[in-house]
């Protein structure tokens, strides 16, 4: 195991003071992190994968949901005025205090960085400040105000770092690790992408899309529409749904090829276009991804280096005065601070988990109940017997070796009534039969509650049209 300077801390068991003080003493060893409990094995009927995994952000109490999005009606300035610091005691990071690519992992970062200069501003010499949440967000505050000489102390409710980035490492079940979080970069020059070369993480290209149906493979289907339809609305007076951007653009929103598209957008940014913005709208998804294929966690891990982090510590009240912070832990404790810098998603700050006393000022309020918290859900599987029948292009050469970049990975399942629209192969990489598939918006939120058995079945039956016997 990497020693670092970093005390990692387990708070619920023994209080968070108590090893908060235990540790001004000689550091105590790192309490390692409860062992994950194995995810439940369905059987899927006739085809039944060796592995899998999925995820439930939608229900997750830590999360509420998966990224933020931009409904009609609402300015990118909502996102500035959650982002304002409070009285510079109280500031605010992580993906949804971006303007720039909010909902992304790359937004993560940058607010992050934006946050920590924040306090550096108005911090003196050797503060102690607390960072909620040991997401890319928590983790970038802090590396940069442990490096401006700030005594940092993280607080996480889960038993886990990296918060909607987590990368499943079990060498017997995945050949890579399994990605339940946001993983997916729209190129190769983004933060994260410099993060991932700074600490030598592989990663490969996802793309060459295949739209396919019960019926065989059909044409691609185009964005140009969408994109049409977005640039029309966004000359109108007034912002409205992108559905109804489609609608007046004459885009058939029944059309299986355009549903399989909207899909996609869904998977990718969590809302449904009656959801969404069309002048903020929805990022479209590229015709080509960068997938890391290592552990995100390491990242987060390095950046939390020369910090104290209490792990299983909900903090579930902030009061703040001209004096200082104080939080308040469910554990029961009460911890005072310089300053504090929150990260939790905007999920959790909509629920009623996390109290300020006194009241947040009108702009965090007003921006916390007007931006939207989208769904995304992942399901990974792996089969020792490919399921799935040839995917590489009726025209190939059988005899020829196959060109990587001609193999689509980026599956679209068209037509039919599929949950889980949205495919990657990773076999041409992996050498081994993995699909993740993806699923956004409503749709995510109805498969975050299936139990497992239910969730495999719609998996599977979401890739009919790719099964070798459908
Ligand atoms: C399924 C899925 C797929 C995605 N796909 C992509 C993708 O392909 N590409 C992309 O760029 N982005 C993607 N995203 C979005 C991306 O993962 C997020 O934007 C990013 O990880 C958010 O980081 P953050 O630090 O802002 O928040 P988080 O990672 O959520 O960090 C916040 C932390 O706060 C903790 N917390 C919550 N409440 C409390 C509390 N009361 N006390 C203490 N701690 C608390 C949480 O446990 C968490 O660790 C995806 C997200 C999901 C869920």
């Amino acid at each position: 195991m990497r020693m670092t300077r970093r005390t990692l801390l387990i708070g619920a068991g023994a209080g968070v003071l108590g090893v908060i003080l235990a540790s001004c003493t000689p550091e105590p060893a790192p309490t390692p992190t409860p062992s994950r409990t194995p995810t439940p094995k369905p059987t899927g009927g006739a085809i039944s994968p060796t592995a899998f995994a999925r995820s439930a952000w939608t229900s997750d109490p830590f999360s509420l949901g998966a990224a933020s999005y931009t409904p009609p009606g609402t300015q990118q300035s909502a996102r500035e005025a959650l982002a304002a610091p409070v009285d510079d005691r109280l500031f605010f990071a992580g993906e949804a205090t971006d303007t720039e690519a909010p909902g992304t992992i790359d937004a993560a970062l940058r607010s992050g960085d934006r946050a920590a200069d924040d306090v550096i501003r108005a911090a003196g010499d050797g503060e102690r400040i607390a960072v909620i949440g040991a997401g890319l967000a928590g983790a970038v505050a802090t590396s940069r105000l442990v490096a401006a000489g700030h005594e940092v102390m993280v607080f996480e409710a889960r038993d886990r770092v990296g918060g909607r980035v987590q990368s499943v490492v079990d060498e017997e079940q995945w050949p890579v690790p399994a990605q339940l979080g946001g993983w997916l970069l729209a190129s190769a020059d983004t933060e994260m992408a410099a993060q991932l070369t700074r600490l030598d993480i592989r990663s490969t290209t996802l793309g060459t899309p295949l739209w396919r149906s019960a019926d065989g493979d059909v044409a691609p289907v185009s964005s140009d529409p969408v994109n049409a339809a977005i640039a029309a609305g966004q000359q109108q007076p007034a912002d409205v749904a992108l559905a109804d951007a489609l609608t007046e653009a004459g885009v058939d929103l029944d059309d299986p090829g355009v549903v399989a598209l909207l899909a996609a957008i869904a998977a990718s940014s969590g809302s449904d276009v009656d959801e969404a913005s069309t002048w903020f709208p929805p990022t479209l998804p590229p015709t080509e991804f960068t997938a890391p294929l290592g552990d995100l966690g390491t990242i987060v891990d390095d950046l939390l280096d020369g910090a104290k982090v209490s792990l299983t510590s909900p903090v579930s009240r902030v009061a703040y005065d001209e004096a200082g912070v104080s939080l308040g832990i469910a554990t029961g404790e009460s911890l005072s601070f310089d300053r504090v810098v929150i990260t939790v998603p905007l999920g959790v700050l909509q629920g009623e988990g996390l109290q300020f006393a006194p009241a947040l000022p009108f702009g965090q309020r007003g921006a916390i109940a007007e931006l939207g918290m989208g769904r995304i859900e992942t399901v990974w599987m792996r089969f020792d017997e490919s399921p799935f029948a040839a995917t590489a292009p009726a025209d190939a050469d059988a005899d020829a070796p196959a060109d990587p970049a001609a193999v689509p990975t980026m599956w679209h399942v068209v037509g039919g009534d599929a949950l889980i629209r949205t495919w990657f192969d990773l076999s041409p990489e992996t050498g081994e039969s993995i699909v993740v598939g993806i699923v956004g918006g409503d749709a995510a939120g109805e498969f975050a509650e299936l139990d497992d058995q239910k969730a495999l079945e719609a998996a599977i039956a979401s890739l009919a049209p790719f099964l070798a016997t459908p």
